[in-house]
């Protein structure tokens, strides 16, 4: 077959990480400006059966895991229709969100087998947690952490680490997998445009090591197994049931076994999340054009490393990374 989704690089794209909407009922400061982001017009925005169109067309074309995503995707109104929809594809369904109002869906994600729940969540300080986020959700946010693992669900948490404000919580994170199973990642803090980046703030996967083995002698770390494509080099520690990892984008890229694409809620595909360029697939649906040979286009155009960016050197000019918009529109 000739698949549409392998690009020059061999790369072959079988995940599709899909933004529901470019709102959020947070403003995590790396991510989204205080006063929120321009957001795109309502009628700019795709329709659940859009979404669908368009996720079973990458289904037929051999994408198997579907990640939803946002801005903050459990905002979006009558997702659990989505879902239902989403759920007669024969992919992986998993979703990222904040968590404030997970306790909402545990029935949901059951109905439509979503088992895989990424969860924001860089402080365990609740008034860190407020600063970060400007919003005062830290209870409800642990609580539904805790309910999520309670009922069984496969279980992350992502960290952004910032210098001086949470890199001195790597050691408590750890030690929460003592008794939970669940993985801790940290992620090196990324630019995107206006959130106000800068390679000093953001710690580095040498440094979290460093951290991590003044803490835990070395045969008490033990390197695991990360899955096939994974973003994430993974550790435990000797005992611990959960697990930590540590997402390197910035100074360890693992642009070689890419197998991502993004679909953004105005219906944007971006072949790479540093990248500035996107393909616009929802106006060519509405006008009943076919979308294949434009996702095609997308993935051969798809760039070795990050975009374009890459170095570090690169990555730090603002004339580049400024170009491509922020977390919260794009889909983390
Ligand atoms: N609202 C949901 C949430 O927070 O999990 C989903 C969307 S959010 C944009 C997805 C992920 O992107 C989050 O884990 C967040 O920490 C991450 N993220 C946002 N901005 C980032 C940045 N500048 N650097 C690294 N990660 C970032
Ligand atoms: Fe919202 Fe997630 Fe961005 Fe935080 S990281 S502002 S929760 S979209």
């Amino acid at each position: 077959m000739n698949n549409i989704l392998t690009d020059r690089h061999n790369r072959k794209h079988t995940y599709l990480r899909i933004s529901l909407t470019e709102r959020c009922n947070l403003r995590c400061t790396y991510c989204m400006p205080e006063g929120g982001v321009a957001l795109s017009p309502k009628s700019h925005i795709m329709s659940f059966d859009e979404i669908y169109t368009i996720a079973k067309t990458f289904a037929d074309n051999g994408v198997t895991k579907i990640r939803l995503t946002g801005g903050e995707p459990l905002i979006r109104k009558d997702i659990t229709v989505l879902l239902k929809k989403l759920a007669s594809l024969p992919v992986e369904l998993a979703i990222t969100t904040n968590a404030v109002s997970v306790d909402r869906f545990i029935d949901t994600f059951k109905a439509y087998g979503i088992q895989n729940i990424n969860v924001s969540l860089d402080s365990l300080d609740a008034d860190k947690f407020k600063q970060i986020t400007r919003r005062n959700y830290f209870d409800k946010v642990y609580y539904n952490i805790l309910l999520l693992v309670k009922n069984g669900f496969n279980v992350k948490l992502n960290a952004v680490l910032i210098k001086g404000f949470n890199d001195n919580e790597i050691i408590d994170f750890i030690n929460l997998t003592k008794k939970l199973a669940i993985n801790i990642r940290f992620i090196e803090f990324m630019p995107f445009d206006g959130n106000k980046w800068d390679m000093k703030k953001m710690v580095s996967y040498n440094e979290i090591m460093n951290v991590v083995n003044t803490s835990f002698s070395e045969d008490k770390v033990n390197r695991i197994q990360d899955a096939p494509n994974d973003t994430s080099k993974n550790y435990k520690i000797e005992g611990y049931r959960g697990s930590f990892a540590i997402i390197s984008s910035v100074t360890n890229p693992f642009c070689d076994s890419c197998n991502r694409l993004r679909l953004t809620a105005n219906g944007q595909i971006k072949n790479c999340l540093f990248s500035a360029k996107e393909s616009d697939l929802l106006t060519p649906l509405r006008e009943g054009k076919a979308i294949e040979p434009i996702i095609q286009n997308a993935i051969k155009t798809k760039l070795k490393i990050r975009g374009g960016m890459d170095t570090i050197e690169k990555l730090q000019k603002p004339e580049l990374h400024t170009k491509n918009r922020n977390m919260t529109t794009i889909g983390g």
